[in-house]
């Protein structure tokens, strides 16, 4: 296998996965970052065995256990009653179908084992304050352009820059994102300031009229993250660090269940968060002959699937794998991407689908629609049962 010198674009969930897929395979990595310090916020991330797989091929797989939560099932409730209206194992059955487990963690857990491992492998890979603005590539190598007018030179890029990417535009040109109707309300909740065993420890799930709302634990049960869809006409700034009064989100759950109630009781008022949803359709290109994508650079994709970070590190997973694959850089590419865009594209038209499912306006729609489908089935049918370490490559 040919070492290459991989430039990246981005170091968050899936960039930092990508280098040290790359590192450990020994090609040199460069991980350029915007931000002028690495943080995550507050919120929660669920990893399916389709990501643990390729994790534990980095040895994270303890690290991941150990930070995180492994719930019992994924449960769908009403919203007002929270009666259970469909559930399905997760925990050792999740195991047993998959051979690894599905984890709730802490972002900011999830980024920091990702980050020691990147660092672990070479102390120096993420180089921060830097912004990508374009590349330019030729027969013998890329070169990455900086806004502070520096650049880097390497044998390929990888844009893993997120939603935004700057790397996609020069790609693909701008994709259109539309609003989505819907945004997404994030608190995180101490539970000592909750009454014991208020909430299963379960991924749950309530569905309402036009929104749902979503519960579980993180960093070994200490922390309840809350997660809350409602739509609204008021667009916002595409981001997770956008604050709205407590206020908005308590009226925006009035009438659901004493749960939620009590959950967004025990919230800091001053530390809600609101994020407008915007879908971006799946794109047919996404690589050059020296460039690529993954991540939400290459198929943002709505959260209700709980995928979109899970999709960035099987990315970098199958990319390892292609350039051990092929000697010829744009061969390698051509394979990552033929094997990756219509399991992602799938995912991403799924998460839309559900976006109507989790939304039914009336009790007798949401019963209708979970009788037809079993959720749990279908997912360890197609979803959870991918391996990106072991998927043939064609
Ligand atoms: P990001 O994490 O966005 O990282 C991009 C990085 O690139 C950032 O550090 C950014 O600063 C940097 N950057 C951007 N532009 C530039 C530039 N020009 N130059 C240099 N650096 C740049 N996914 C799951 O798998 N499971 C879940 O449970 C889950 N829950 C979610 C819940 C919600 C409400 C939302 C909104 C998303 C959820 N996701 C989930 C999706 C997940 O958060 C994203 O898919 C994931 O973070 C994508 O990782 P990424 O590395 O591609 O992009």
């Amino acid at each position: 296998m040919t070492q290459r010198k991989i430039l990246i674009a981005g170091a968050g969930l899936g960039g930092l996965a990508a280098a040290s897929f790359l590192m450990q395979d020994g090609h040199a990595v460069e991980v350029y970052e915007q931000a002028e310090q690495l943080e995550e916020i507050g919120a929660g991330i669920q990893i399916s065995a389709n990501a643990m797989h390729a994790l534990r091929h980095l040895g994270l797989e303890a690290a991941i256990r150990q930070a995180g939560v492994r719930p019992g099932a994924y449960v769908f409730r009403l919203h007002d009653t929270g009666e259970e209206i469909q559930r399905f194992a997760l925990s050792d059955e999740h195991e047993r179908l998959h051979g690894a487990p599905y984890t709730q963690l802490h972002r900011a857990d999830f980024h920091g084992i990702l980050l020691d491992k990147a660092r672990a492998l070479d102390p120096g890979v993420v180089r921060l304050n830097k912004r990508v603005t374009g590349f330019t590539e030729d027969a013998e190598g890329v070169t990455l352009a900086f806004a502070d007018g520096s650049s880097a030179r390497g044998d390929l890029i990888v844009g893993a820059d997120g939603l935004k990417s700057a790397v996609r535009r020069q790609i693909a040109g701008e994709v259109p994102a539309n609003y989505t109707g819907d945004a997404a309300w994030r608190i995180t909740v101490p539970v000592e300031r909750l009454p014991p065993g208020l909430v299963e420890p379960v991924m749950s799930v309530f569905l309402g009229p036009g929104g749902h709302a979503v519960c579980y634990y993180v960093r070994g049960g200490a922390v309840l993250n809350f997660v809350g869809i409602v739509e609204t006409d008021e667009i916002s700034d595409e981001s997770w660090t956008v604050k709205m009064p407590w206020e908005r989100l308590k009226a925006d759950y009035r009438g659901w269940h004493p749960i939620i109630q009590t959950v967004i009781d025990a919230a800091d008022r001053d530390q809600c968060y609101r994020w407008s949803l915007h879908n971006r359709l799946p794109i047919p290109n996404w690589s050059t002959a020296r460039a690529t994508l993954l991540g939400d650079a290459a198929h943002a994709t709505l959260p209700y699937l709980a995928q979109g970070a899970v999709m960035a590190i099987e990315d970098g997973a199958v990319l390892m794998r292609a350039l051990r694959q092929e000697a010829d850089i744009a061969a390698a590419l051509r394979l990552y991407q033929r094997n990756r865009i219509e399991r992602t594209s799938r995912i991403v038209l799924q998460s839309s689908e559900n976006r109507r499912r989790f939304h039914l306006r009336t009790e007798a729609a949401i019963r209708a629609e979970f009788a037809r489908a079993n959720e749990g089935a279908d997912r360890n049918n197609w979803l959870y049962s991918y391996n990106p370490m072991t998927v043939p490559l064609s």
